[in-house]
């Protein structure tokens, strides 16, 4: 066991604070990660703060963590100390079941663990805790192999915000000409937009931030919609294929469902703390449906980053030091960040 600095919630009130937490001792299986950066997933506040119900504090959010490996255990064949890696939001899954070996392992029957607020696997009791933290130790099944960057702070929120919109866009087949709606233009929806136009859809931002407006464009975007209230969208009505709702707040599918034109789907990414109502004859005008997504396997996080490397995709980021993590997720909440922060792990 190691003791290593992290910041943790330690319940649903209180601001984040400097903990020390344990790592367990390297298994023969297992990578130790020193982290570089982490960036600052809406999940990390949903949990953090109890929004979906389960949080088991202390709490130590991030899982969009990018390190150094710092020791392997003797049976790891893929990793090797000093190499660049990543861990996402995953780190653990029962490996046997049909979606587990089918590389669906997000998808676990048992279901995942997740990189925090999870029960490990082996019985220990032991809780899973985050990439706000100095250090963490993974399987290797579970870590992923980073190419060499100047910008590793902007990979950091591939890890989460880029496979959550890359996995959908790829399963709907995103491709040239198709008329692509990303809603929520956070962490998630802006890689949505640079994933889209990177497949070559015709990209167009709804959001409720007049302050987006301008810089849109540089996403790659080609059309952007300010809908403070659902009559903005009226015009709207039947024009998309594909609407990828990367909301963080409580809202309504209808609205979105209404843009759609014949089999044009809505894709789900955003998880607010509500239950969001649907309007069957929204549903059943066009045919449209609903997908759900989460997240993506590890294999095809691999090749999801692996694609940004080849096309120098990064995520727009403001790096931040640990001890300003209470004043991100304000600014978070009111949307007020373009497009993720990323914890500089040095400041820890
Ligand atoms: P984020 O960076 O905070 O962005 C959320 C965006 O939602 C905001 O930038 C804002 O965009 C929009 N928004 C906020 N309040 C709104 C409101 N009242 N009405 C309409 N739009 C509103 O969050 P994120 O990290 O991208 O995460 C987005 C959601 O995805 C969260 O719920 C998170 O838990 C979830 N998530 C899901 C998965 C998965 O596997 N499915 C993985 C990761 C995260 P505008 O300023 O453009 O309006
Ligand atoms: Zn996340
Ligand atoms: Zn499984």
């Amino acid at each position: 066991m190691a003791t290593v600095k992290a910041y943790a919630a330690q319940d649903s009130k209180a601001p984040l604070a400097p903990l020390s937490i344990e790592r367990r001792a390297l298994r023969e299986h297992d990578v130790q990660v020193e982290i570089l950066y982490c960036g600052v997933c809406h999940s990390d506040i949903h949990t953090a703060r109890d929004e979906w119900g389960g949080a088991v504090y202390p709490v130590v959010p991030g899982h969009e963590i990018v390190g150094k490996v710092k020791a392997v255990g003797s049976g790891v064949t893929r990793f090797s100390v000093g190499q660049t890696v990543g861990v996402g939001v995953m780190v653990d899954s029962c490996r046997t079941c049909s979606n587990c070996k089918s590389d669906y392992e997000q998808y676990c029957e048992e279901g995942m663990t997740g990189t925090y607020n999870a029960l490990e696997r082996d019985g220990s009791g032991m809780r899973t805790m985050g990439g706000y933290s100095a250090e963490i130790v993974t399987d290797e099944n579970y870590v992923l192999n980073i190419k060499e960057s100047e910008n590793l702070a902007g990979v950091a929120p591939l890890l989460c915000a880029g496979i959550t919109t890359y996995s959908p866009l790829k399963f709907a087949n995103v491709q040239a000409g198709m008329r692509v709606a990303v809603v929520g233009l956070g962490g998630l929806g802006h890689m949505a937009v640079k994933f889209a136009v990177a497949f070559g859809a015709e990209v167009t931002v709804i959001s409720t931030s007049a302050s987006k407006v301008q810089e849109a464009s540089k996403l790659g975007a080609h059309h952007f919609i300010l809908a403070k209230d659902v009559d903005a969208l009226t015009p709207y009505a039947s024009k998309f294929d594909i609407v990828l709702d990367a909301i963080s707040a409580d809202h309504d599918y209808t609205q979105y469902l209404n843009l759609l034109a014949l089999n044009g789907k809505l894709l789900v990414v955003g998880l607010p703390e509500h239950q969001p109502k649907v309007s069957p004859f929204a549903l059943i005008k066009n045919r449209r449906s609903i997908i759900g997504s989460m997240i993506g396997s590890i294999k095809e996080t691999q090749e999801m980053l692996d694609f940004c490397y080849e096309k120098k995709i990064y995520a727009d980021i403001e790096t931040i030091a640990v001890s300003y993590i209470n004043e991100a997720y304000e600014r978070m909440i009111k949307g007020d960040i373009k497009y993720r922060f990323v914890i500089d792990m040095s400041t820890l």
